[in-house]
């Protein structure tokens, strides 16, 4: 049985075309699914649908055998990672990433120590007292990959994460998300317009063109037939 699976999934915002046109995808468990193509060909938008964070038009979303189109999005049980990192401001690393523990009433002990644990794996040990605005782009997204995996989900579902980065940070970053990966043994969504980060990262690629699904490969058949 799939994980999730994609089921003639359209989704039409008010007054336009289709940004997604019968989108059909099954996606097993600890696959690194990448959704790569121009911008505007409607990877975020499906990205947001399996979320929850987006209404689906029409289609249907399965997760371990539950129809979810109805469902409240908190039964997803996915972390989303988004670009623009979504840290509450006011809050301390630490707060920031005992945040999802503290509300699911996890005994302070234990919140201290899977939060240490996180941070000593992300290289964030150093910087819990401070506020997100005096750390660095790679750091606040550390701590945003940081808060996803406490939150234990069925799946990440990350949406253009190492775009605000610079090349060098990026190409680090890349190597971190790939050592997570092989590490947390979870299910990956990931979207990205970058070539390399598709092909590194994959272990399936989605190619997408306005809406619609030009190909469904692992990077190597890609790689030899573009
Ligand atoms: P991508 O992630 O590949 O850049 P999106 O999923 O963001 O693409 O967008 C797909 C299409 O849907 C685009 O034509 C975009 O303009 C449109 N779109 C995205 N979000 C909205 C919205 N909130 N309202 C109306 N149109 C939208
Ligand atoms: P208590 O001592 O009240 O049992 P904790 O020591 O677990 O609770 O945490 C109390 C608060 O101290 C936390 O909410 C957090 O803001 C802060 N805190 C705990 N550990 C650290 C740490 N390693 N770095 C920075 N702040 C921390």
């Amino acid at each position: 049985m799939s994980q999730i699976r994609l089921n003639h999934i359209c989704k039409s915002y008010q007054g336009t075309d289709l940004a997604v046109k019968d989108f059909n995808l099954d996606i097993g468990e600890k696959e690194f699914i990448v959704f790569v193509g121009p911008s505007g060909c409607g990877k975020s938008t499906v990205l947001r649908m399996i979320a929850g964070l987006e209404e689906i038009t029409s289609g249907e979303l399965w997760m371990n055998g539950k129809l979810m189109n109805y469902e409240d999005p908190g039964k997803r049980n996915v972390s989303m990672v988004f670009q623009n990192y979504a840290l509450y401001p006011h809050m301390s690393i630490y707060d920031n990433l005992a945040f999802s523990l503290a509300i699911r009433k996890v005994p302070k002990k234990e919140i201290k120590k899977r939060v240490t644990e996180t941070a000593r794996m992300l290289g964030l040990e150093q910087l819990l007292d401070r506020r997100p605005a005096q750390l660095s782009g790679g750091q606040k997204q550390r701590v945003a990959i940081g808060s996803a995996i406490l939150r234990e989900p069925n799946a990440f579902l990350m949406d253009e994460p190492l775009s605000n980065l610079d090349a060098k940070m990026r190409t680090q970053m890349r190597v971190e998300i790939a050592g997570l990966y092989n590490r947390l043994n979870t299910t990956f969504i990931y979207v990205t317009h970058d070539q390399t980060e598709a092909m590194t990262l994959g272990t399936r690629i989605v190619v997408l063109k306005e809406g619609v699904i030009q190909q469904v490969d692992t990077p190597q058949n890609l790689y030899d037939h573009p």
